[in-house]
């Protein structure tokens, strides 16, 4: 889930709301001059959000819950997903060698690099050191494939889109590494459909704090 961002409408139903609460939508129109209907999607934002709830015969209240307070719930409840912060990831062929994988990284601008088969299917992990400590030895890395060096499958951490963000936060400390690739299973095996890096998951714990 992402910032929660009100529209005008909705922040008057808010104040009526906090003001008058428990009270019926019929009401909450009357003092908007709406109908019912037109308002009905603004209280099932407002609701499922979490800043309204409404009970039966009773009417809509405040849950008096911020911005915040709301945000940080979604995420203890596993709402905000991968796919809501997730990057494009880069990717190169395990024939690559280092040195193009190195000139990749630079280029792309990204501190992992995810190895792919002839048919696009996830092979390997790259990092900064990876290529570091390749470049340190004596090799000649114009001529040296990436698949002598990277992490390869099946030890690679991946995650899906539907993830919480929050567990794949802990998987990325508990494996002390800077990304995951975000895959699709398939027949032949996992597809590299996103990338997610500790930069996301710092975008993600900002976003919590400027949301008031
Ligand atoms: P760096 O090596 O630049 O500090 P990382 O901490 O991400 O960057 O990588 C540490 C090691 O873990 C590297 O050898 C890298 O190949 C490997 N690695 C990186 N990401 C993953 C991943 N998602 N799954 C498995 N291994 C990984």
């Amino acid at each position: 889930m992402r910032k929660i961002e009100l529209n005008k409408r909705q922040e008057q139903i808010l104040q009526i709301v906090k003001e008058n609460g428990p009270i019926t939508g019929e009401h909450i129109a009357d003092r908007l001059n709406l109908t019912r209907a037109t308002l009905r999607p603004d209280l099932a934002i407002l609701t499922m959000a979490g800043f309204l709830d409404a009970r039966p015969r009773v009417g809509y209240f405040y849950t008096g819950k911020t911005g915040t307070q709301l945000l940080t719930e979604n995420l203890k409840k596993k709402k905000i997903c991968v796919k809501d912060y997730q990057s494009i990831p880069v990717v190169v062929n395990e024939s690559v060698s280092v040195y193009d994988a190195i000139c990749t990284m630079f280029l792309e601008d990204v501190g992992t690099l995810f190895v792919v088969d002839g048919t696009g299917i996830l092979v390997g992990v790259l990092s900064r050191k990876d290529l570091l400590r390749a470049s340190i030895g004596n090799q000649e890395l114009t001529t040296l494939p990436v698949n002598i060096i990277m992490t390869r499958m099946p030890n690679i951490a991946m995650c899906q889109k539907e993830d919480p963000l929050i567990e794949v936060a802990d998987r990325l400390i508990e494996k002390q590494i800077d990304a995951m690739p975000v895959v699709k299973e398939t027949s032949k095996g996992y597809e590299v459909i996103g990338r997610i890096t500790k930069t996301n998951i710092t975008k993600a714990f900002v976003a919590l704090a400027n949301d008031d």
